[in-house]
């Protein structure tokens, strides 16, 4: 009888020197140690701007490294030229909204199809291609819309990091990389949220930053 005991006494031995190493580990060293392929993904909501973007554009470009781009669709006129740089220097556009007004896009699903439609030949019609990932303003859960943008053909990303741009205000770059740094500790992959929107000066400033620290931590940047 005692016998069957003997492999689940093993496995729980087994467990307990796992978890001890494990917890030595992450005491030793806090941050970026424990997720085992690290990768991360850059991505910019709610431009294109003039000046912001261009300048994450060229910081992109040196460290070439490709991210992210989810759009606002009204924010493309007049700024068709800074849309078809990032599509042309290799990065993906991704649909986050034509109006970015929440009242409107949140009202029902059709509204936020619509919307999504209406970003997507936005996108279509300066970059020759269609968008395949969605980014929902302000981020959250939202099923029925989830559900129809899937069938759609959009992959959903959301974000399970922050650099603080939105959050913490007049931040300058050090802190933004500092919050990215902490945000992402123990993420694999992480999704970084950053804004390329007109008034975030700080986070163009901050991106060379945040490369520099994520490519030490032996991260490799991806795309979607
Ligand atoms: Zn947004």
């Amino acid at each position: 009888m005692q016998r069957r005991y003997i492999p689940a006494v093993v496995l729980f031995v087994t467990l307990l020197l796992l978890l001890a190493g494990l917890g030595a580990r992450i005491t030793a060293v806090p941050a970026f140690t424990y997720a085992a392929a690290k990768e991360i993904y850059l991505t910019f909501d709610d431009g294109p701007s003039t000046v912001v973007t261009g300048h994450i554009l060229d910081t992109l470009k040196r460290e070439n490294v490709k991210a992210t781009f989810f759009v606002v669709g009204d924010r493309v006129a007049g700024r068709e030229e800074v849309l078809k740089r990032i599509f042309e220097e290799g990065h993906t556009i991704g649909v986050h909204s034509q109006t970015h007004r929440y009242g409107e896009i949140y009202s029902s699903a059709d509204a936020l199809m619509k919307d999504a439609d209406a970003c997507a030949e936005t996108i279509e019609k300066i970059t020759g291609v269609k968008p395949h990932v969605y980014r929902f303003p302000g981020g959250g859960e939202h099923p029925k819309s989830e559900k129809r943008l899937r069938e759609a053909g959009y992959r959903i990303v959301g974000w399970n990091a922050v650099c603080g741009d939105e959050e913490i205000r007049g931040a300058d770059a050090e802190t933004l990389c500092r919050e990215a740094v902490k945000t992402s500790a123990g993420k694999s992959p992480v999704v970084l949220l950053m804004h390329d929107s007109a008034p975030h000066k700080a986070t163009a400033e901050a991106l060379p930053l945040i490369i520099e620290r994520f490519r030490a931590e032996g991260y490799t940047f991806l795309s979607y």
